[in-house]
């Protein structure tokens, strides 16, 4: 093929994945791994959301939808909202091909090139390489090494070429959840410095010691974010959904009209079984194996505890970085990624405990006989 042919548009260079691939080629080599690496539930999607996507198909929901996605959907988002916040201003709606997909559209429709986005670092790799494709710059405000954000910090960040914040919580990778008072404190921020907040909030089934708290219910500047993805096993697909201030939200169903068209349809018919689902038993199984974490990974590494989503940050010992570590994990069978993936720092590991029972202890036994 041609050079020419083969001409690659120059934003492509602003994304960097060496470090994952470095990983994933180490990982190609292993047989039969345990892997806790991965950053999706092991649970099945509920039966009742099958047989909902299956009855749609079999019906002839296969069509487009409308662009904002189908009513019923967005009512039953509406009204979930109505419950949670009180929401009954008719604010917009508008469902996506997961948080991803509104990332994309969130970013495209805000970020000019010389913009800056504020991360807390770590922080979940999209929020990079998206602010770098639309050549922006990211500030990474450090959040270690308890991974609570420091309201001043974040406001110290702030500069005038600030376009946003991103806040995840719970966190991706560390599994730290933010209580009320940091969400005030960060809102009381954002209302000062009239500054807009995406929350994405992909992993709010996931709490287990608090209950969940969200961005939205303190600060008006939110760009709220959820997914099925996580809460209902539903990764696969693509569904989620987006509500803010209407300006923004009315560009980026405007931008979703000319690229990703519309969430799929039958994830779409499906999402509102899945919204009936009682998902406290897979809630439940997931503290257990947290707690199963903590109690392999604490002393050896001196683990905080995590309060949510599937992950745990692990400080690498001593002397070691995160990737010198994790290729000693990868020669002793055990995937997990490096910190410098989600991080300007190289200090840590992300485990995902997304697996078996059997698989995570066989895993931690691993990881904690090559502490140091
Ligand atoms: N946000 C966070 C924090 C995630 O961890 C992920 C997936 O790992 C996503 C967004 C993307 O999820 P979705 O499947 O909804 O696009």
């Amino acid at each position: 093929m041609s050079a020419n042919v083969a001409r690659i548009a120059a934003r492509m260079a602003k994304l960097d994945a060496s470090g994952i691939r470095k990983v994933f080629d180490l990982a190609a080599k292993m047989t039969d791994p345990i892997n806790l690496s991965i950053g999706q539930p092991d649970f099945d999607v509920p039966a009742p959301v099958k047989a909902q996507a299956i009855a749609a198909i079999q019906s002839g929901f296969n069509k487009y939808t409308v662009t904002q996605g189908a009513a019923g959907l967005r009512e039953a988002i509406a009204a979930a909202c109505a419950d949670e916040f009180g929401w009954t201003d008719g604010r917009p709606y508008l469902v996506t091909s997961g948080v991803s997909g509104a990332l994309v559209l969130a970013y495209l429709v805000l970020v000019e090139p010389g913009d800056e986005v504020i991360l807390l670092d770590p922080y979940f790799v999209m929020y990079e390489h998206l602010a770098n494709l639309c050549g922006g710059k990211t500030v990474p405000v450090d959040t270690y090494p308890d991974f609570s954000p420091d309201p001043a910090r974040i406001e110290a960040a702030i500069t005038d070429r600030t376009r946003m914040l991103v806040v995840n919580s719970p966190c991706n990778p560390s599994g730290r959840v933010y209580g009320d008072d940091v969400l005030a404190a960060i809102a009381d921020v954002a209302a000062r410095h009239d500054l807009l907040v995406i929350s994405d909030e992909i992993y709010n089934l996931f709490c287990y010691d608090q209950p969940f708290a969200s961005l939205a219910s303190h600060c008006d500047n939110t760009l709220l974010m959820r997914s099925f993805s996580k809460s209902y096993a539903m990764t696969g697909w693509r569904l989620g959904w987006c509500t803010g201030p209407a300006a923004i939200i009315e560009k980026m169903t405007m931008l979703q009209q000319y690229s990703f068209v519309c969430a799929p349809s039958v994830a779409q018919a499906a999402g509102v079984a899945a919204m009936q689902c009682d998902m406290s038993a897979q809630r439940d199984a997931y503290r257990h194996k947290r707690d199963m974490v903590y109690d392999a990974l604490a002393e050896p590494f001196g683990l905080i505890k995590p309060g949510g989503a599937f992950y745990a940050f692990v400080p690498a010992p001593e002397g070691e970085t995160g990737t010198e570590f994790v290729e000693r994990a990868i020669a002793a069978n055990v995937l997990i990624i490096p910190g410098n993936v989600f991080s300007r720092r190289d200090t840590h590991f992300r485990i995902s405990y997304a697996t078996s029972d059997e698989k995570l202890a066989r895993g931690l036994d691993i990881l904690a006989g090559l502490a140091r």
